[in-house]
């Protein structure tokens, strides 16, 4: 049986990390600020956007929440980016996905000042990840704790291993395809035309499946003793559970996977707690990086 890589406790330790540097960072008189804006009321984005806030207050954060109409012009949110950009005491901006029809997203990310884009969206912060300029860039969120528990159950070089990325997605499989060359890995990225994708994915040593396809990664699928890494979140019903009930699986089969893998993370309790934790960490970062600090290492 595969060994749990626990999710849940790698991300407790990142945010009890983000607390201790924190209150050092207090002694010196610096405060990290983070900034999230919600522009409607989609219920999905209010629950995301009220724990990020939440567990910025936790961290000793200085955490500001702009909740916005829907019908908000997209004029008056570019002037509020604006805004959070200019201002000292914000290190960190965060504007929750998907935005209304009628506001470009992609004008909106573009606006962050990159050094405050703690999401990693902005095409400067693309740019350093893809050339490799770890070190200055902000890597997203959801990769970034991926790589961290694939580290911890696999050491920081990969040199020598075959990894699979299922999944092309700007926010999980390419930054993730980038960690993962910039740890020396073999990668290959596959997505909806990929040929034969079962072969593809069985010469993985790491595979990696950010697809949003309940279950689609098969047991048969796994290389003997592979690490699987799981960043799909699905909801399927449960009607084990009783009538309308629901449940949270992966991208990845697990029950099959955990038979055939030598690590596998799970759904829930994998990938899906080191995002907020990744997001409390780059703000710190970003705070450290703007008072001339060297940021801890996670
Ligand atoms: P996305 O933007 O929809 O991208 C999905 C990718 O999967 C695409 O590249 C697509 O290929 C590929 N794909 C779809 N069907 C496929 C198939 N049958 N065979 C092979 N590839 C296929 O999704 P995403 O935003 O990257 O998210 C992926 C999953 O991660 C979702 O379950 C999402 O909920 C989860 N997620 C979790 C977190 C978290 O843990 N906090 C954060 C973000 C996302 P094409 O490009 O060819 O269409």
């Amino acid at each position: 049986m595969a060994e749990l890589i626990d999710g849940k406790a790698a991300a407790a330790k990142v945010v009890e990390k983000v607390k201790t540097e924190t209150a050092a960072l207090a002694e010196e008189g610096i405060t990290p600020g983070l900034a999230v804006v919600i522009v409607g009321d989609d219920p999905a984005s209010q629950v995301y956007v009220a724990s990020k806030s939440k567990r910025a207050k936790e961290c000793g954060f200085h955490s500001v929440q702009h909740t916005l109409p829907a019908e908000t012009a997209e004029t008056e949110l570019l002037a509020l980016v604006e805004a959070l950009n200019a201002d000292p005491a914000i290190h960190g901006i965060l504007v929750q996905l998907p935005l209304p029809g009628h506001i470009d997203s992609a004008r909106v990310i573009q606006t962050i000042a990159p050094e405050k884009d703690v999401d990693g969206f902005h095409f400067i912060n693309v740019g350093k990840l893809g050339t490799g300029a770890l070190e200055s860039t902000f890597v997203p969120c959801t990769p970034a704790g991926a790589m961290l528990l694939l580290k911890r159950a696999r050491g920081t070089d990969l040199s020598g291993l075959n990894a699979v990325v299922i999944g092309r997605s700007n926010i999980v499989g390419k930054p993730m395809a980038n960690l993962l060359l910039a740890a020396n890995a073999t990668v290959t990225i596959a997505h909806s035309r990929t040929k034969d994708l079962p072969a593809v994915a069985r010469s993985a040593d790491i595979l990696v499946a950010a697809v949003g396809r309940p279950q689609m990664v098969r047991g048969d699928w796994v290389k003997e003793g592979g690490t699987v890494i799981d960043v799909g979140i699905n909801r399927i019903p449960a009607p084990e559970k009783g009538e309308g009930k629901t449940r949270l699986v992966g991208d990845v089969a697990f029950d099959e996977a955990e038979k055939v893998a030598g690590a596998i993370t799970p759904v829930p309790g994998g990938v899906g707690p080191m995002t907020i934790a990744m997001l409390m960490a780059n703000t710190l970062v970003s705070a450290c990086r703007a008072n001339g600090r060297v940021p801890p290492s996670l």
